[in-house]
């Protein structure tokens, strides 16, 4: 039902809810209020405290105009008698409030104000409280919710649009069968639904949102499980032989490879003979070595006369995968090719007639590989590099490519276990703990910014030494609000006092040739010193850079840190990371020291949990999972286990979500994650 159905809505009124992404009434039934506004209990002015938030109903004494400031905007001040005291009312460039006072009859009126109370001179005073008539009775005494807004529509719409909504929205069963509420104490859904907006009471809303928490992560944990089941069901297109041929491409390389590593391409080889689609995670820390173990698993697809398709999050990255795998597989007659959205037009066209005839054997590309005109004769392996870019939908995408290809991901995103197992329920997972032999530990140190001088003569000695070196800085360019050194300042500085090493800006504006030249310059040795943004976060790999500048430091996220890091110590020399830290608060101190002391991706993703919380938590959209609208997968981690199980014994009887009585369930997940897949 769209929204235009609604009292008061038109077609305009409608463009501003889509700008929010509310199309339909079920959308704006579902968009759960922020917060809420207690408007019951009205409180005498003289009994007001500073810093609470408060209702107050009272006269207007005194209206008071300011000047007009340069920008045509003036204050407006309002002194309120209740009986009880005085309370001034200040709001900044309200025209409408004054023109809505501007009547003789609006100082008999009562009005109500809501907000938080500060004190000024000894008066309570209110800074931009909500207000209005008194009158106008439904407003006051209730809880009422409070929304994300866009400019043009105000809360009273947001309010309004969802009590309709609410009337209006077709009442089906509830999705949560008697049984299971009665199991997990929730209560129906039509009772949350009205309670979340519109709460009666404290306790009203506390139980409304448990049961829509809960339905949210049974719904999370459901989705997953279908999803693994509907990969379980799929048999594989291309059972690969067993016959070990990937040793004849191990013994090629120059070093022995970690256990880890080889009980991972073990993994990889079972799943890709057995019988059933392969669909594996592959975790592994910064510099683990996961490339070298895609590498075997698409040298067997290729020698079984099959193509692979290898996928990375950057164009930088997959000009460096194209590198190395050229050097991996050089002299096995092997074709690879590089599709990137930067490709020219003659040369793209080159490699999709190569892909869809067979004559390439691997493409190594950006998302372009899985563009709406790419075709390949027999692609049956997809890796996907870093994916903690790309989404659960994303992978489901891409893996529909072709005839269902075995699915490979990797990522060095050190997702604390637990998380993990949630977040890649539907996959298998191989985890390579151990390091290649002979690294060294990267020594981190954190550098205040008055001694960012020490921190160069550092980089300059290794220089001297012949090393190469990073700088990171959260900026391109300068930034008027900013306070931060921008990679373009501090490369203008580079050029000169690091003379003679030459020193080279890079940054995701350039263009991709751009990109590429600098990089090629950079790994060949000729350019020392990489001045750069988060561009170089995943992937590169230049084992002859031993030092890494990050300025700016308290800017970052410890994960991000971390893989940053991750760029050094990737040769036989001992490596260093050194993190500048502008000001001096205790979180940034702390986070610094996390970053000294420890080396481990899984420790660090878990103080990062701790000090950030869960909201922001390098972005878990990222990961591929779905906005939640009320659940925090970790706050609400107790709930998340109750619905684990309830998840599992609905899988259990009915794997696809087939039978009638699970057809909520399967509305609600195809209308939170989209359509899984189309026999669904
Ligand atoms: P990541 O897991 O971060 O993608 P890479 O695959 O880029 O790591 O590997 C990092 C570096 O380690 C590369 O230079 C690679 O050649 C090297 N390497 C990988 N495996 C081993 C090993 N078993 N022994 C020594 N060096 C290795
Ligand atoms: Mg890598």
């Amino acid at each position: 039902m769209k929204l235009t159905e609604l009292r008061g809505i038109g077609p305009k009124k409608a463009e501003k809810f889509e700008k929010l992404g509310l199309v339909t009434v079920e959308d704006v039934v579902r968009a759960y209020p922020r917060e809420y506004e207690d408007r019951r209990n009205v409180r005498k002015i003289k009994d007001l405290v500073p810093e609470e938030t408060a209702m107050v109903r009272g006269t207007i004494r005194a209206i008071k105009k300011g000047r007009y400031t340069g920008k045509g905007r003036r204050t407006l001040r309002l002194l309120i008698e209740d009986g009880s005291g005085t309370l001034e009312v200040l709001f900044f460039n309200a025209g409408y409030i004054e023109r809505g006072l501007s009547s003789k009859t609006a100082r008999e009126r009562t009005y109500w104000f809501f907000g938080k109370v500060s004190e000024s001179a000894g008066y309570p005073v209110m800074l931009h409280p909500a207000m209005g008539r008194v009158e106008a009775e439904d407003e006051e005494g209730r809880i009422l919710p409070v929304y994300p807004l866009t400019s043009g529509l105000t809360q009273n719409d947001r309010r309004k649009a969802a009590a309709g909504a609410l009337q209006l929205r077709q009442k089906g069963p509830d999705p949560l069968s008697e049984d299971l509420r009665r199991r997990n104490e929730l209560c129906g859904l039509d009772y949350a639904l009205a309670n979340i907006h519109f709460p009666e009471s404290d306790r009203h809303m506390r139980v409304a949102k448990y049961r829509l928490i809960f339905e949210e992560l049974l719904m999370f944990s459901l989705g997953l499980g279908l999803m693994k089941n509907l990969f379980s069901q799929t048999l594989s297109n291309y059972i690969l032989d067993p016959q070990p041929c990937e040793e004849e491409f191990l013994s090629r390389l120059p070093y022995e490879l970690t256990g880890d590593q080889k009980d991972t391409i073990q993994d990889i080889c079972r799943d890709m003979t057995s019988e059933r689609r392969m669909n594996r995670l592959v975790q592994g820390d910064v510099g683990s070595g996961k490339t070298v173990v895609s590498a075997a698993a698409i040298y067997k697809v290729v020698r079984n006369g099959f193509q692979a398709a290898l996928m990375a999050p950057t164009e930088i990255l997959a000009q460096q995968h194209l590198e190395t795998f050229t050097e991996f597989f050089e002299g096995t007659g092997i074709r690879i090719r590089l599709l990137t959205s930067g490709l020219p037009a003659a040369q793209r066209r080159e490699v999709l007639e190569g892909l869809a005839e067979g004559s390439v054997d691997l493409v190594i590309g950006t998302h372009a590989i899985f563009g709406k005109n790419v075709k390949y004769k027999n692609l049956a392996l997809v890796v996907t590099d870093e994916q903690h870019r790309f989404g659960v939908a994303q992978r489901e995408a891409l893996s529909k490519k072709g005839k269902e290809p075995h699915i490979l991901v990797m990522t060095a995103t050190p997702i604390p276990r637990t998380l993990a197992l949630v977040m890649y329920g539907d996959m298998d997972i191989s985890i390579i703990r151990d390091k290649p032999a002979g690294r060294k530990e990267i020594r981190t140190r954190v550098c205040p910014a008055e001694k960012r001088s020490k921190a160069y003569d550092f980089l300059r000695r290794e220089l001297e030494k012949g090393r190469q070196a990073y700088i990171v800085a959260p900026l391109i360019e300068n930034s008027e609000t900013l306070q931060v050194r921008s990679a373009e300042e501090i490369f203008e500085e580079t050029k000169k006092t690091l003379a003679p090493y030459r020193s080279e800006l890079i940054h995701g504006r350039m263009s991709p040739a751009e990109k590429d030249r600098v990089m090629t310059a950079f790994k060949n040795g000729e350019v020392s010193v990489l001045v750069s943004t988060v561009v170089i976060e995943v992937g590169i790999n230049v084992p002859n850079a031993t030092v890494m500048i990050i300025e700016n430091a308290e800017r970052f996220g410890l994960a991000q840190m971390h893989q940053l890091r991750g760029r050094v110590g990737r040769g036989e020399e001992q490596s260093w990371c050194i993190l500048v830290l502008e000001g001096d608060t205790e979180v940034a101190r702390q986070r610094a020291l996390v970053m000294e002391e420890s080396g481990d991706g899984f420790v660090i993703a878990e103080k990062d949990l701790m000090l950030r919380g869960t909201g922001e938590f390098f972005g878990l959209r990222q990961h591929g999972v779905p906005e939640m609208k009320i659940a925090d997968i970790y706050r609400h981690s107790k709930i998340l286990k109750r619905t684990g199980p309830e998840a599992e014994s609905l899988l259990a009887e009915d794997p696809l979500l087939q039978l009638p009585k699970n057809e909520e369930i399967r509305a609600r997940i195809v209308e939170m994650y989209g359509d899984l897949d189309p026999g669904l």
